[in-house]
């Protein structure tokens, strides 16, 4: 037999097989044309992945509540399941049951009325659960008012200038009057001492927050709801609390079990919360539970039967992944009351560390007196920072890779700037020293150098309060 030649076996490597990565990834990308021809799923891989190395690293990105950590059984759970659509119940009933199972074990959380029948839903996030209850409310309100043949052409909102701004979009695409009762520099939250100026026979609801988007704090729900039965007393008309729950709905319960935000006021009807905050699941998943199925209106139900047998869809969208759902079912079973209730925990106790930390370099004043949730709200002691402002600190310690959000507060607050810190559970205490310290060399620095970071325009359609005190 011929033995081969070492030259007939380098020839069998064709052009293709002789290309490294280094070739293969330098693949120039079509911007204005769709691309014309593929390329291997190792190369677009790369490509893709390449692309995003100087977006932020999401675990040291402060400035969101989105959860970025899950085991890896999550992960591997989250792959099972990602390509089932939950639009389909007819197929995948179990996945459907999951939901249920998650609605009522949150209805119980938060204290739902035993004899009361629970419903709800997985949406893609607290502003689709948001947008679903203010619906629920305006048909409510629009019933009544036709039942007593009355005007049905004004409805408002009362809320407070705090508000995440799925309520400003809410009021907008839906129609609804917006009554923002403004902020004041010294007090960022919704209480009882301006509501009369604002509700009336008209308002579909009262919306409060546990656990705001601006400093973390809950607004006055117990003296709103105590104000509500008041006005009905003087006045005959019932008004319903919704609470935007976002963050708080997954804190509340398992660190305050005795503070009534929740369904045990009998004004709240609904109540959404965000499961990829600190429900513990990657992003999109939000819910929004009824104190009972009665509130929401069945002509808000559709029943189509497009996928194969009947279903039953009352969210703004149809199809979705499945993968987040699956997760909440997850988390809730991994952790429990137990496990959530430590875990919330650590994470107050770090935010309170660095809060504590940041109050003591000089630099800061707290914004927030009574925080129920891990977010540190700070702004500069001007006596100390004199020659730079929350933005400047912001973009220096950018340069370690944290984002922490700098802004200006909503009307009338908006002379005050907030440097915000969330601090989410994978957070440990080390990194909260790193972050501290990173913090207080970055003011050092300013001190020394001063900053030149001009505070960004507002863009909030409400600049100044809408309605007046
Ligand atoms: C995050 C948040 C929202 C919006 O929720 P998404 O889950 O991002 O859609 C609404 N309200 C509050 C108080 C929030 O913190």
């Amino acid at each position: 037999m011929a033995q081969k030649s070492s030259a007939e076996t380098v020839s069998v490597s064709t052009p293709e097989q002789r290309l490294t990565p280094y070739d293969e990834f330098n693949i120039p990308i079509p911007r204005e044309e769709f691309p014309e021809q593929g390329m291997s799923a190792r190369a677009a891989l790369a490509l893709v992945n390449s692309e995003c190395w100087t977006d932020a690293n999401p675990m040291l990105n402060l400035s969101s509540f989105v959860t970025t950590y899950i085991e890896p059984e999550a992960k591997e759970l989250a792959l099972q399941h990602f390509h089932k659509n939950f639009a389909d119940p007819d197929m995948y009933p179990h996945t459907k049951g999951t939901e249920f199972q998650c609605v009522k074990w949150l209805h119980d959380l938060w204290n739902g009325p035993k004899d009361a029948t629970p419903y709800g839903s997985a949406t893609i996030g607290s502003s689709e659960a948001c947008m679903l209850g203010g619906l629920a409310h305006k048909w409510n309100w629009r019933e009544a008012r036709e039942k007593a043949g009355k005007d049905t052409s004004r409805p408002n909102m009362v809320t407070g200038g705090n508000v995440q701004i799925v309520w400003k979009k809410f009021l907008r695409y839906f129609d609804v009057e917006p009554r923002i009762v403004p902020l004041r520099p010294g007090n960022y939250r919704l209480t009882a001492e301006h509501l009369d100026k604002y509700v009336d026979e008209n308002t579909i609801c009262v919306v409060a927050i546990a656990g705001q988007t601006f400093t973390g704090e809950d607004d006055d729900i117990q003296e709103i709801h105590d104000w509500l039965d008041a006005y009905e007393k003087r006045t005959g008309i019932s008004i319903p609390m919704h609470i935007d729950g976002a963050s708080g709905g997954f804190i509340n319960p398992f660190l305050y079990p005795d503070y009534k935000w929740d369904f045990r006021l009998p004004r709240v009807q609904s109540i959404n919360a965000s499961g990829h905050k600190y429900g513990l699941v990657p992003p999109g998943l939000g819910w929004v539970v009824f104190r009972d199925r009665k509130i929401f209106n069945e002509k808000l139900v559709f029943y189509v039967n497009y996928l194969g047998g009947e279903a039953a869809t009352a969210t703004l969208n149809f199809s979705k992944g499945s993968a987040a759902i699956i997760l909440q079912y997850y988390q809730m079973l991994r952790l429990g009351r137990d496990g959530y209730t430590r875990v919330m925990r650590h994470a107050v106790e770090n935010a309170g560390y660095l809060r504590n930390r940041l109050v003591d370099s000089g630099f800061f004043k707290i914004m927030n007196e009574t925080q129920r949730i891990p977010v540190v709200a700070l702004t500069l002691d001007k006596t100390k920072a004199k020659n730079f402002n929350e933005f400047d600190v912001s973009a220096k310690v950018r340069e370690k890779g944290w984002v922490l959000a700098a802004y200006s507060m909503p009307a009338d607050a908006q002379s005050v700037n907030s440097l915000r810190i969330v601090i989410r559970p994978h957070i440990n205490r080390n990194t909260v020293e790193n972050l501290a310290d990173d913090i207080e060399r970055a003011c050092e620095f300013l001190s020394k150098h001063g900053g030149n970071v001009k505070p960004p325009e507002l863009h909030d359609p409400y600049k100044t309060s809408p309605v007046k005190c």
